[in-house]
């Protein structure tokens, strides 16, 4: 990919994407409501450190679901995979992100949904406790390669209104998939997927994973090949909720969204993809973003399943 071609490519796909105004900002989590619904930027990381972005990619906006992914590789490398894997199911659900719905021996079905992003979140605590937020804001800092703050009045807006995630919470409990108390659990939680990023971060993260485990920009190791292996195997099946299987037919690119109008895909060995537009649709998937990764993977061949 020649970077002319590229960047007019980017520009082309803003143009003419920007026109599209399907879906909806979501108001479940009341904060989130107030973003402006028409922002977009779209951002392409290469694993040797290029960036190349269009339109609002400067602008900031909370990771949300997106941290899950690399929270699962945090808890695979800082856990152990064998604790974490006995924990959490790697098995897509076929249910919407928040279900409450557990696998039928009571485990989150996979790292890419709240359960198992609840889950994750409490065996960092129960094995770092009070350290468990500041490692998960600084690993998801050296996946962006910068440090991360946090949007105090989305995360205050989430917890006051969490109470499906509260029942989620509740129910691992039960089932003993985590210790600590429900309250210390979900902060950690609901802080990390308010954590702020941009698109151009997304990108960075995105090639990061795709440099298995190397910031391709700072250079830094900040997880294993296992992990990140492993990660992505997850992303491809659950990252885009119930329309994952959907996502991995037509766009064949690991990825994961978020309901803060992000998305984060990873071609292995390639590039790292970050789109950034609010408007989502029923199942919490940015349309702008899912529509841009579509004309991307078609235009150079993204798809994993058809690369020579
Ligand atoms: N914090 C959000 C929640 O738990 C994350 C959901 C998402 O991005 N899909 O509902």
């Amino acid at each position: 990919m020649l970077e002319t071609p590229l960047l007019r490519f980017l520009s082309q796909t803003h143009d003419a994407l920007i026109a599209l105004r399907d879906g909806e900002v979501p108001s479940y989590i009341p904060e989130l409501a107030k973003a402006d619904p028409d922002q977009f930027g779209i951002a392409l990381a290469t694993i040797d450190g290029h960036v190349y972005e269009v339109g609002d990619t400067q602008v900031p906006f909370t990771i949300q679901s997106i941290s899950k992914a690399v929270v699962f590789a945090l808890a695979l490398d800082t856990i152990g995979a064998e604790r974490v894997e006995t924990a959490i199911g790697v098995e897509p659900s076929g249910d919407a992100f928040n279900s409450i719905r557990l696998t039928p021996d009571n485990r989150p079905f996979n790292a890419m949904v709240n359960s198992g992003a609840i889950a994750c979140c409490g065996l960092i605590a129960d094995a770092l406790g009070a350290e468990a937020f500041p490692l998960i804001a600084a690993t998801l800092g050296r996946f962006a390669g910068r440090t991360l703050d946090a949007d105090e009045a989305v995360f205050v807006s989430e917890r006051s209104t969490g109470d499906r995630n509260r029942a989620i919470a509740y129910l691992l409990r039960n089932y003993g998939g985590i210790r600590g108390t429900v309250d210390e659990v979900l902060d950690i939680y609901f802080r990390q997927c308010s954590l702020l990023v941009t698109a151009r971060d997304l990108a960075v993260m995105g090639a990061t994973f795709a440099n298995h485990g190397v910031n391709p920009v700072t250079g830094e190791v900040v997880a294993s090949p296992y992990a990140i292996a492993r990660t992505l195997a997850v992303m491809s099946s659950s990252g885009m909720y119930d329309f994952a299987g959907e996502w991995i037919y037509r766009v064949g690119v690991p990825a994961k969204s978020g309901v803060g109008g992000g998305i984060l895909a990873a071609l292995p060995a390639q590039l790292g993809l970050g789109t950034f537009s609010p408007r989502l649709d029923a199942h919490g998937n940015s349309v702008r973003g899912i529509r841009t990764c579509e004309l991307m993977s078609e235009a150079f061949d993204l798809h994993m399943l058809s690369r020579r």
